[in-house]
């Protein structure tokens, strides 16, 4: 259950945006998910709805976008969409693949009042 730290991560980083932005309250949080960061949406969903009272995120709505991952073929020279690591290439059914994109987990974008 690392999501319910990563939670805490989120609300954390609010609260440091509040202070340097001088907002009280946040209406939405804009999160971005690669399909390789591990995260379990529901389960996120879930924490951040336990950590987020009592917090400036307390009325906040949490936005998932996905991001599909992508990786770049040798072979095929050219960027292709993987589901997972250590799959090989959906076109040509290489392994040379070198994942550029999908790992990352970050807030995109606040909407605040
Ligand atoms: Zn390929």
């Amino acid at each position: 259950m690392h999501e319910m730290s990563l939670a805490e991560g989120i609300i954390q980083v609010i609260e440091t945006e509040s202070k340097r932005q001088h907002f009280h309250k946040v209406k939405t949080v804009w999160l971005e998910i690669g399909a390789l960061a591990g995260v379990e949406v529901y389960a996120l969903e879930f924490a951040f709805e336990a950590v987020k009272r009592h917090t400036l995120a307390e009325t906040a709505q949490l936005q998932i976008i996905q991001i599909p991952a992508q990786a770049w073929c040798l072979p095929c020279g050219k960027m292709v969409e993987i589901k997972q690591r250590y799959e090989p290439c959906p076109e040509c059914g290489s392994y040379q693949l070198q994942v550029s994109q999908g790992d990352e987990m970050r807030i995109k974008e606040l909407e605040v009042d």
